[in-house]
């Protein structure tokens, strides 16, 4: 199979071979480092009997790694000069499938169906383009798409914000969103210098090992989530003010304080020391109660 794509002087030949000139915009960052990406393939636990998706192969230094370890991946690039590169550096493994398009319009459960079939644990292994990257996990997730576990290089704050406790500063909604359907765990650090062009923030590989079923009970997602980004809206106000402002301006606020109290949570409290299973007590009380 050749050496790897993943070094500096090999990444340089093949941009130069294609006088590839990286574009900002769509958040390329290569990875010139194989222990880096031996460490991400490991993290991802895959086998042969497993299947792989790439969000953005570049010129295939992650692709190829997911190609010896997965029985198929399938690689999703938007940048349509990336696929003759890509035709080129990964003609020595034959199943590895790229597929053009921008992740967010594609419809991933078709793309699954016709690509992979026949596999029923699919992991999805990427370093992502940062200026999409809550999207693009939060796709992922409220897809529900039959995932075994997600890893990911991103932005080491959006990584601590994802994993983060409540009560933390880091803790939001986007944690609470992100451990409803996974468990979360920051894997490791990663220094700029195993990119080029090296970005201008701290790296992270996070690990979100996909739920069966969420860890509580909610009645209605639309109303949880609601209720859990009403309590998040303004961080230096309590629970109370947050949800008399946001969601129940209608209600008296004698109702939401009674209801507070009823279900146990201190309305003086603020909203990011929430749990999640208060969170959806709180949720799943206001639909009872019709507020
Ligand atoms: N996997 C390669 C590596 O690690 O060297 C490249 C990673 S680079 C951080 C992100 C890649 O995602 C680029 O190849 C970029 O063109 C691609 N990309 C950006 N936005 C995308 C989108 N919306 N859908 C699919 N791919 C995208």
């Amino acid at each position: 199979t050749g050496k790897d794509i993943a070094t500096p002087t090999r990444t340089k030949e093949v941009l130069e071979k294609y006088g590839f000139s990286f574009k900002k915009s769509l958040g390329q960052n290569f990875l010139i480092d194989t222990n880096i990406l031996h460490n991400i393939i490991e993290a991802a636990d895959l086998t042969k009997e497993k299947a792989a998706i790439e969000i953005g192969p570049g010129i295939g230094a992650l692709t190829e790694q997911l190609g010896r370890a997965a029985g198929k991946v399938m690689a999703i690039e938007i940048d349509q000069r990336l696929l003759p590169i890509l035709s080129d550096t990964l003609s020595p493994y034959e199943n590895i499938e790229v597929v053009h398009g921008d992740v967010l319009d594609l419809d991933l459960h078709a793309l699954l169906a016709e690509k992979l079939s026949g596999f029923d644990k699919i992991s999805v292994v990427a370093n992502l383009p940062y200026y999409v990257t809550t999207p693009i996990l939060m796709k992922l997730l409220e897809e529900r798409l039959p995932l075994e576990n997600i890893v990911v290089m991103i932005q080491k704050e959006v990584a601590e914000r994802i994993a983060a406790k409540p009560g933390s500063k880091e803790y939001g909604s986007l944690s609470v969103a992100a451990q409803f359907y996974a468990q979360t765990q920051v894997a490791m650090i990663v220094p700029a210098s195993v990119f080029i062009p090296r970005p201008n923030v701290d790296s992270a590989v996070i690990c979100l090992q996909v739920r069966e079923k969420p860890p509580v009970e909610v009645d209605d997602v639309d109303v949880f989530f609601r209720v859990v980004k009403g309590s998040f809206a303004l961080r230096r106000k309590t629970l109370l003010n947050n949800l008399m402002n946001g969601l129940f301006p209608k209600t008296q606020k004698e109702e939401v304080v009674q209801m507070l109290t009823d279900i146990g949570i201190e309305p003086t409290r603020r909203g990011e020391t929430l749990s999640m299973e208060e969170f959806a007590r709180l949720a799943n009380e206001s639909i009872r109660r019709g507020l």
